[in-house]
């Protein structure tokens, strides 16, 4: 039998029971468990955690361990990509707009989820811990707020993402990157009066979704550049509607 102590700070303490933060919990073992497996057995999913490479080490009899968050996310194969579980769907079109590829099927299994996020290198955002304590996810993080603008509002923040906006390049429905299609060849997907004065058409090649830059694309924008303002805990704007 080891006994061990564990003491979990900044935003890690969010994750643990009131009467468990800020103070040393107790970890009563047999045999050799990981310190990932520790971890996880007060709740803690081990990418939320800040020295990755020490989670397979066996925890020791007698010690004690200051656990801190993570604090820092590179972009797993060198740019922003996400995926996100069923539950964010409202997160994923947010972050499509604002250019960042961001894939999300409504009714993605947790098993596609996490190999999908292993293959593919992208960031696993989730509000699942179970799904985040797979050892297949090396890259995620637990999205902690209830509603889509403070969703994204955390999401900016945590990634440092302001410097990497790059909007309105993506299809909103299915994530692929829009090209120029000629006037001609979408004359019968455009309403009559958009015909008149528009001229530049952009097709999603995977759906034949067909976008322009009418008003409804301005005030996106608009909404682009009030979130390119830090904002640290407040909900992001609200966006134009139909968002
Ligand atoms: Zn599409």
């Amino acid at each position: 039998m080891g006994r061990a102590r564990f003491h979990f700070h900044g935003v890690l303490e969010d994750l643990l029971p009131a009467h468990q933060r800020g103070t040393w919990l107790v970890y009563d073992f047999r045999g050799a468990p990981s310190l990932k497996h520790a971890l996880e057995t007060f709740g803690v999913p081990h990418p939320e955690i800040g020295a990755p490479s020490d989670l397979h080490r066996p925890v020791r009899d007698g010690e004690d361990l200051h656990i801190f968050p993570r604090l820092s996310f590179a972009p797993p194969g060198g740019e922003w990509r996400f995926l996100l579980d069923c539950h964010l769907g409202r997160l994923a079109k947010y972050l499509r707009i604002l250019g960042f590829d961001t894939l999300y099927e409504k009714h993605a299994p947790d098993d596609w989820l996490a190999s999908t996020s292993h293959d593919q290198r992208r960031m696993l955002l989730t509000m699942d811990r179970g799904l985040l304590m797979r050892s297949l996810v090396e890259h995620g993080a637990l999205v902690r707020s209830a509603t889509p603008r403070l969703q994204l509002a955390e999401t900016i923040h945590r990634f440092r993402l302001q410097p990497h906006f790059r909007p309105l390049r993506r299809c909103l429905r299915c994530n692929a990157l829009l090209a120029p299609v000629p006037k001609s060849q979408v004359l019968h997907r455009i309403p009559p009066k958009t015909r008149l004065w528009c001229e530049e058409f952009l097709q999603c090649p995977s759906c034949a979704q067909v976008y322009w830059p009418g008003s409804h694309h301005d005030s996106m924008l608009q909404w682009v550049a009030l979130l390119r303002q830090p904002s640290k805990s407040a909900p992001s704007p609200a966006p134009p509607e139909d968002c």
